[in-house]
């Protein structure tokens, strides 16, 4: 897509890259930082008119953002996206691995193939870990005092410690992901970069919609303690609360956003 980039909305403002934004919960976590101020770079991969409209909500928010095709999972494009968004705002000051993909097709793990294993580990799991190597590498030579501290947010899920047995690559690259939070908060922490890891729970998303009849049953049978589907914007909240700074003395810090989930029950 081509688009003019307005450098004089928000100039000086602090800059958001956040990937998968185009949809679901990395769109509303745009929108919510655009509301607040931030300036937006726009990842997606492929739906370019679903990443028109993200846009067009960030401008309607009252600040400026620009989107970057690329596919995190494959390095020349992950390069592309950090060179895209320096050329048109200079700098970086919070990074949310937020683009993720559930398997293709749900297969038992005693039949999921390696094809499914491999695709799945690099989107969740290797894309992230080396976009946000690139990224700390330019956080941490270019902070200035001036700015906000730069930090770090990733979205896991809660598939991280449950098992579910037919998407197992999934529960594995954000059980990855869980000790990906941690390995970058102990590195990061002398450079002043902050990160932490939002879990979400069920989430009413493009994602989730083909087991929507599954999971509205389950929270009838009582699997929640707060007996509802959440909502992208319940997870941007967090991002919003994380990125205003309220938690400085907290990082590899893992916040569920799940209805309760997490917690064990007799
Ligand atoms: P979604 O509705 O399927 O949206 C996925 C977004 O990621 C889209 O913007 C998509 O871009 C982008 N994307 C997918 N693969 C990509 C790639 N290889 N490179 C760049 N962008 C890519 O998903 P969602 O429900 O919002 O989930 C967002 C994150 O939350 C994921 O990490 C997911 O695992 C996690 N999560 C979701 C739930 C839930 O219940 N929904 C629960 C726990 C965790 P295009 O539009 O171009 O396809």
């Amino acid at each position: 897509m081509s688009e003019l980039i307005d450098r004089t909305v928000n100039a000086g403002a602090p800059v958001a890259l956040v990937t998968g934004a185009s949809r679901g919960i990395g769109r509303a976590i745009a929108v919510a930082l655009a509301q607040k101020g931030w300036r937006i770079v726009l990842n997606y991969q492929s739906n370019a008119d679903a990443a028109a409209e993200a846009l067009g909500l960030i401008h309607a928010a009252g600040s400026t953002g620009t989107a970057v095709q690329a596919n995190i999972a494959v390095a020349s494009e992950r390069a592309h996206l950090l060179d895209a968004a320096l050329a048109a705002y200079g700098r970086i000051d919070l990074l949310v691995n937020n683009a993720g993909m559930a398997p293709r097709k749900r297969m038992d793990m005693l039949q999921m193939s390696e094809a499914s294993y491999d695709e799945v580990m690099g989107v969740n799991l290797k894309g992230p870990f080396f976009l946000t190597q690139a990224v700390a590498q330019h956080m941490a030579a270019s902070r200035h005092e001036a700015g906000p501290r730069p930090k770090v947010i990733n979205i896991g899920s809660m598939s991280a410690y449950i098992s579910s047995t037919s998407r197992a690559e999934y529960c594995l690259s954000k059980a990855g992901m869980g000790m990906m939070t941690k390995l970058f908060a102990d590195r990061l922490a002398e450079y002043g970069i902050n990160v932490y890891e939002i879990r979400p729970g069920i989430i009413e998303t493009d994602m989730t919609s083909a087991v929507h009849e599954k999971y509205d049953k389950r929270f009838a049978e009582g699997l929640a303690p707060i007996a509802r589907w959440g909502q992208a914007e319940e997870v941007a909240r967090a991002v919003v609360a994380i990125a205003a700074d309220y938690l400085p003395y907290s990082t590899g810090e893992v916040i569920n956003v799940d209805g309760g989930i997490h917690l064990q029950r007799l």
